[in-house]
């Protein structure tokens, strides 16, 4: 089914991003549509820290009091449904959504997030977010001084290890059966005191997602309070493809210093075009995002009714 009403800008992903570039529109008076499907990656994390008046609060009321403040805005609009496809049509952007509708836009923001690929190994699943985690400003103050593991390739091991030897003396690495550091990179953990385990990961030992000891595949059981995982991801929509916005090496969506990606019209904030991940820089780059649709909005109406 078609819709008539043409949106100024319609929002895929009605998380942290989504609803703070809405909050720019709706106060800029702009006609706009968040389409969510309301699976925000964060949601099996039990307390989400470091972001400014809400640290330790739940990811689900710091949603619930955006959604609840975003209310007050009525040319915002909000359509639990998940955004199937989207393209250009002359001067317009065309999004279909699961309920096979058609919504109309002048400007069209991805704000859908990514979704992290979660390893099999038992014990993984259960305790992602409550004792694996992701970062340390958002969870390693949680675990201060406590028996830590890092689960990551060379280069992202070097970049947390003095992060989190920083707040914890007991750091040990794994590799998870592969040999990932070169002879300086050894030499590197080493002066940290932190030691290097390669033996195969068997499985996480937690209670209720509270770690206890990774079980490596040589029998050896090493105790455990939390471990720093990164792992792959991949984006929950193909839309950007499809409208040609170009990736970064990394697999982001490439986005200038405005939040713009590289096809005119399509702009993209939070996890989907940025490393830093977390709500503060989700809601920062959304508030950006929401000010930049405006401010093209606002310049085209002014030259289109100039004489
Ligand atoms: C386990 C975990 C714990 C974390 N803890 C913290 C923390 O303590 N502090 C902190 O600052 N950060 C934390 N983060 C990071 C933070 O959660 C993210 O940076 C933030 O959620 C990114 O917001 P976002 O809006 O970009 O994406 P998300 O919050 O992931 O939301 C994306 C939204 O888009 C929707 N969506 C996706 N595809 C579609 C589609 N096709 N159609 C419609 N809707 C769609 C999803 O359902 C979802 O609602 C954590 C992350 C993880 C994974």
């Amino acid at each position: 089914m078609e819709h008539n009403q043409l949106f100024d800008a319609i929002i895929i992903g009605g998380s942290y991003s989504g609803m703070s570039a809405a909050l720019s529109l709706g106060r800029s008076l702009r006609k706009t549509l968040i389409i969510d499907d309301g699976k925000p990656c964060n949601r099996s994390t039990p307390h989400s820290h470091n972001f400014l008046t809400r640290d330790g609060a739940t990811p689900g009321y710091i949603a619930e009091v955006a959604r609840e403040q975003l209310g007050a805005y009525p040319t915002v609009s909000w359509l639990n449904q998940r955004a199937m496809h989207a393209k250009r049509d002359h001067d317009m952007f065309v999004v279909e959504t699961g309920d096979n509708k058609i919504w109309h836009s002048k400007r069209l923001i991805l704000a859908a997030g990514i979704k992290d690929l979660l390893p099999g190994t038992p014990g993984f699943v259960d305790s992602w977010g409550i004792s694996v985690i992701h970062c340390p400003y958002c969870h390693g103050y949680e675990f201060r001084e406590k028996r830590t593991g890092i689960w990551a390739d060379a280069e992202r091991t070097l970049h947390l290890a003095p992060l989190v030897r920083n707040l914890t003396a007991d750091v040990c690495v794994f590799t998870d059966g592969k040999t990932v550091f070169d002879g300086e990179q050894r030499n590197k953990l080493r002066q940290l005191g932190i030691r290097i385990l390669e033996q195969e990961i068997g499985s996480l030992e937690h209670e209720n997602g509270r770690l206890k000891h990774i079980v490596l595949k040589d029998g050896q059981s090493v105790p455990l309070d939390t471990l720093y995982a990164a792992i792959p991801f991949e984006h929950h929509t193909a839309i950007h493809r499809e409208l040609g916005c170009v990736e970064t090496a990394q697999g982001y969506i490439q986005v200038d210093a405005f939040q713009k990606t590289t096809v005119p019209g399509v702009f993209a904030c939070g996890d989907n075009s940025s490393g830093m991940r977390s709500v503060a820089n989700a809601v920062l780059t959304g508030s950006v995002t929401g000010a930049m649709v405006n401010k093209e909005l606002a310049d085209e109406g002014l030259f289109a009714a100039m004489p």
